[in-house]
């Protein structure tokens, strides 16, 4: 393959340990937006950025949990793409590997994904505001947002806002992946939301190669030992051909 480098296929063959970062730039060939592209419809003149906060929530949770409503619409009919069925094939050719991810669509997990970290929730469920209880299927409800059915406080989407802490163990067990791996791929993220964004430096302090994907240049790019120019649905089954072909 043209665009894979051979270096880069010896050190995947040679890696003991595999970790790969992801964010939302892996499901864009899925058709669910990233927060940085430009919304369409009703909430063309909404900045994503300002509703994913707890702010927003605290002001306007119809507002809010409607938005979610549309996002979690749009990844109920989200199916994997080849970018996301290549990490699977990529887990099942590797001895060790840990798949990180910001997403909170599930799309990894259901391309086949085993060994995966939400490091931001999942969008499918939603928990209570006020105590955190999850609640997988709200009831039908007039009320927007619905109420927890233990305390009668509203519900809330179970996903990581700006400015909110991370899941301990979720976080720690990332954290703990990559000190000890090998081979670091980060793929489809800007690099610019931490802590997530702190995972690439914590591999590369611990001497792992970093790999990036991404069609654009991030503050990252600079530390990369490989740069794979090109959207992940391009890319990725290109490298996993390349891996099969040896
Ligand atoms: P982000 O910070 O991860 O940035 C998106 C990155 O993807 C950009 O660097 C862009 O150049 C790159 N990109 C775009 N299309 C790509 C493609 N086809 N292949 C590879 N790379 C591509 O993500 P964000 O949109 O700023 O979102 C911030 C946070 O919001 C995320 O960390 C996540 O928690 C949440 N979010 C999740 C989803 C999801 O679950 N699908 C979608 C949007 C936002």
């Amino acid at each position: 393959m043209a665009s894979i480098p051979p270096d880069l296929i010896e050190k995947i063959q040679s890696a003991g340990s595999v970790v790969v970062l992801t964010g939302s730039g892996v499901s864009a060939e899925s058709g669910v937006p990233t927060f940085r592209d430009a919304q369409t419809g009703l909430w063309e003149r909404y900045d994503p950025q300002e509703l994913a906060t707890p702010e927003a929530f605290e002001r306007n949770p119809r507002l809010v949990w409607e938005w979610y409503s549309w996002r979690r619409e749009l990844v109920g009919k989200a199916k994997p793409n080849p970018g996301h069925l290549a990490l699977a094939e990529l887990e099942r050719m590797s001895g060790l590997f840990t798949l990180i991810t910001q997403n909170v669509d599930g799309l990894h997990r259901a391309a086949g994904n085993e060994n995966v970290i939400e490091l931001h929730g999942n969008i499918r469920r939603s928990k209570c505001s006020e105590e955190g209880i999850v609640v997988e299927e709200p009831e039908e409800s007039e009320d927007i947002p619905p109420r927890c059915p233990h305390c009668g406080a509203s519900l809330r989407p179970d996903v990581v806002w700006f400015g909110e802490a991370l899941p301990y163990e979720a976080f720690e067990a990332a954290v703990d992946a990559a000190r000890n791996c090998d081979l670091f791929f980060s793929i489809g993220t800007s690099s610019l939301v931490y802590p997530a964004a702190s995972l690439p430096y914590e591999a590369l302090d611990s001497g792992a190669v970093l790999v990036e994907i991404n069609p654009d240049e991030t503050p990252l790019s600079a530390r990369a030992d490989f740069v794979l120019r090109g959207t992940a649905g391009e890319i990725l089954p290109e490298l996993v051909e390349a891996l099969q072909e040896q």
